[in-house]
């Protein structure tokens, strides 16, 4: 598989309480940001020498969309100076509403933007404000309606549900309102606290509850239900496309281990061949201070030994609607996987929360929504 392309755009005009990506509400730095990028590829392209061209781009963030459509072709054009780029490139966008307008929607297009990633999150105004989000649920719409009438023919929405104090209809309403869009992917993804987020500190403050297993269960398979039955792919636990096509070909390299280039301040990279990993520095102060010191702005970096492959191996793995050839990953890491993991998948199996198909073991939708206890069970016999 082809390598891709990941850079981290750290500018967002304001913080969602859920959020802990890495962002900076002060956009005077994006110029400094900018020419660092730059720097930043030269140095990967001399140092990190990956087999193949890059057939993807994706811009994350952070809100991408927040950069100027010039600025967003600038990047384009300096990943094709330093890097072999596949002539299907798929270029993503991850786009947030309020940052955008129809006039700009088009130039991103001009830009080189094949693909757009939208922050819709829910379509109802108080779930968008008890997240802290920016916009309302109609300037959600507009965004991809207007994304739609500009020529983009690759759309895709973010839905997070398990809000507190959401009953199904809401999530179904949420999930019925972006089918109306007919964008050709869809992430959804339920609502966690992260450490240190204004919404962990307030649920730490006993100012609501989060939804227990049961009901987060039972939402899982209401939205899984509405877009299989509306003709979806669920083809991985938080993802689902149109149709084959529209697979976020950027995602699945990250569940291949295929090596993925990651710029940009807090960004991670993977280099397949040596089993490579690293992370650069989080801040953007430290990501400048260090390309301009002639380095690589690395924080840190590990060689993953056969362990930490076989472990990510199987829980990617079965995080996908295809699910893990046992027989074919034991052979890679030299141990009968399908003897030891038999008898834990017959009960799985037994259970309704896996398919075993000679040596091929699949997670069902049931056990999607419970996939990560799933793998914890099975990583104790490999
Ligand atoms: S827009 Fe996205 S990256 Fe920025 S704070 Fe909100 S969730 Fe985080």
């Amino acid at each position: 598989m082809n390598p891709g392309l990941y850079i981290h755009v750290p500018f967002c005009i304001r913080k969602c309480r859920y959020c802990d990506f890495y962002s900076e509400a002060r956009l005077e730095g994006i110029s400094a940001y900018l020419s660092a990028l730059q720097k930043e590829m030269a140095r990967v392209a001399s140092e990190v020498a990956f087999e193949g061209e890059l057939d993807t781009l994706y811009l994350g963030g952070g809100t991408p969309s927040i950069l100027r459509p010039s600025q967003v072709e600038a990047i384009v054009d300096s990943a094709a100076r330093f890097f072999p780029l596949a002539e299907d490139l798929e270029v993503t966008l991850e786009t947030n509403p309020g940052t955008v307008d129809k006039t700009t929607l088009g130039d991103f297009k001009k830009a080189g933007v094949t693909r757009l990633n939208v922050g819709v999150q829910s379509l109802n105004d108080e779930t968008l404000s008890f997240l802290g989000r920016l916009h309302t649920s109609q300037e959600a719409i507009s965004v991809l309606e207007m994304a739609r009438g500009v020529g983009f023919e690759n759309i895709g929405a973010d839905l997070i549900f398990g809000i507190p104090g959401q009953s199904e209809e809401e999530v179904l309403a949420d999930v019925k309102g972006l089918l109306e869009l007919l964008p050709e992917h869809l992430s959804c993804y339920m609502l966690t606290l992260e450490e240190g987020t204004p919404l962990e500190k307030a649920h730490r403050k006993g100012h609501f509850s989060m939804p227990d297993d049961a009901l987060a269960g039972a939402l899982f398979s209401a939205v899984s239900n509405a877009l299989t039955q509306a003709g979806y792919l669920h083809y991985e636990v938080s993802n689902f496309a149109r149709k084959e096509a529209f697979i976020s070909r950027h995602n699945v390299k990250y569940w291949e281990e295929t090596t993925t280039l990651g710029l940009g301040p807090s960004a991670h990279g993977y280099w397949r061949e040596k089993g490579l990993r690293w992370w650069n520095f989080r801040t953007l102060n430290d990501y400048v201070d260090a390309l301009a010191q002639g380095g690589r702005p690395v924080a840190g970096q590990e060689t993953l030994g056969d362990e930490e492959r076989l472990t990510e191996a199987l829980y990617l793995g079965l995080r996908r609607r295809q699910g893990v050839d046992l027989a074919g990953l034991g052979r890679r890491f030299d141990r009968d996987l399908l003897k030891r993991l038999k008898p834990t998948a017959g009960e799985l199996v037994k259970q309704g929360l896996a398919e075993l198909d000679e040596a091929q073991l699949r997670l069902t939708r049931r056990g999607f929504a419970l996939a990560d206890g799933i793998v914890m069970r099975l990583l104790r016999f490999l």
